[in-house]
């Protein structure tokens, strides 16, 4: 393992450390902010099985970003845990030299039954999406009649299986679930787990986002510092993505992710393959190099590397830092992300 390939950096000096893997463009959801019935309906064309990378490509793309320096892999979709035996690619990524930690992001419909699978193949760590614990809230906005209590259970089972403390993801959409945001905080309040609150993100023409369904993540925590108060903690490792606070009265942590006030482009260390093996580097590019091409062509670990790397060094990507700067935040751009294949 050259040294010489850790050092890889894009034109703005960022590091190649995250690969999030999309496993499936499929989900049971249809959250209205990611995969909206409108748009992912029944006729709506989800990639045939030959075209998503197989575990086998999998492993072999993440041992390549590996080499070029990735040390951590998070698991998405989609929904991944629609992925058959994912506890087997988690156990095959987990022998990978370099990967230090394996995590997971779930809307936790099927984690209460994986859970100990995936924590004994390697799985470190898990985030589990909950927009609200009010069942007409939750529903409307998963589309999918899916209960609040559910996912509650499964977040209690990942901690029982050892992945503590589990991380919750709550999208926060104005006027859409704005008032669950106490009762959620209250909630995981002593609870060990960490609740963190996300801006609702401009999808592109899918979702019909506007600016004004965002809630500022300074409001929100001036709104739970009203009730609890709250204060700042340093991130736990550069280039997190969350802004981390804890409770005054030790009732735990906090974090918000301020995508659209707070662009953290500067910092972003994250390379996104999509499940049919499409390298992204941003969330919001609009479109990805094919990876699958090369790897089943037999293209060498070392070719594939060159490419990967070739990719990365002309990385200029600072998307939301520049839609920030262009609109002064007052308008909603247009461009799509392909959120049910490259993840969230
Ligand atoms: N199905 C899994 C889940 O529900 O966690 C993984 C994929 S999902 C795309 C990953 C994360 O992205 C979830 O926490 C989801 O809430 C978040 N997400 C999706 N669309 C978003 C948007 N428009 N704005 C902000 N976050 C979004």
């Amino acid at each position: 393992m050259a040294s010489a390939e850790s050092q890889l950096a894009d034109t703005l000096a960022r590091a190649l450390r995250d690969l999030r893997i999309s496993v499936t463009d499929r989900c049971q959801f249809r959250c209205t902010y990611c995969m909206p019935r409108e748009v992912f309906g029944r006729d709506f064309a989800f990639l045939p099985r030959a075209e998503l990378l197989t575990f086998e490509e999998l492993a072999r793309a993440a041992r390549v970003f590996a080499r070029l320096g990735a040390r951590k892999l998070r698991l998405t979709g989609g929904e991944p845990l629609l992925r058959r035996d994912l506890e087997r690619l988690v156990a095959m990524l987990a022998g990978i030299d370099g990967i230090a930690d394996i995590a997971l992001t779930t809307n936790g419909a099927l984690l209460a039954g994986k859970a100990g699978a995936l924590a004994s193949a390697g799985l470190r760590r898990v985030t589990v999406s909950l927009d609200s614990l009010d069942d007409a809230v939750f529903m409307a906005l998963n589309d999918a009649a899916f209960p609040a209590g559910r996912v509650l259970e499964a977040i209690a089972a990942a901690a029982d299986a050892g992945l503590a403390p589990v991380k919750v993801n709550m999208v926060v959409r104005r006027g859409v679930n704005d008032e669950s945001i106490l009762p959620m905080a209250g909630h995981f309040r002593n609870s060990g787990h960490v609740l963190r609150f996300i801006e609702y993100m401009d999808v592109g023409t899918t979702n019909g986002w506007r600016l004004d369904e965002v809630v500022p993540a300074a409001q929100i925590i001036s709104l739970i510092d009203r009730q609890w108060p709250v204060e700042p903690i340093a991130p736990a490792y550069p280039g997190e993505v969350a802004s981390r606070y804890r409770y005054r009265d030790g009732a735990g942590e906090i974090g918000v992710i301020a995508s659209v006030t707070q662009p953290f482009c500067r910092g972003c260390t994250r390379a996104r393959l999509s499940a049919d093996g499409k390298l992204y580097t941003c969330l919001f590019a609009g479109t990805g190099h094919d990876l699958r091409g090369p790897l089943r062509r037999g293209d060498s670990d070392q070719a594939l590397g060159e490419q990967v790397a070739a990719i990365w060094a002309r990385r200029t990507d600072r998307y939301s830092e520049r839609r920030t700067l262009q609109t002064g935040r007052t308008q909603q751009v247009t461009r799509k992300v392909e959120m049910s294949h490259i993840g969230g």
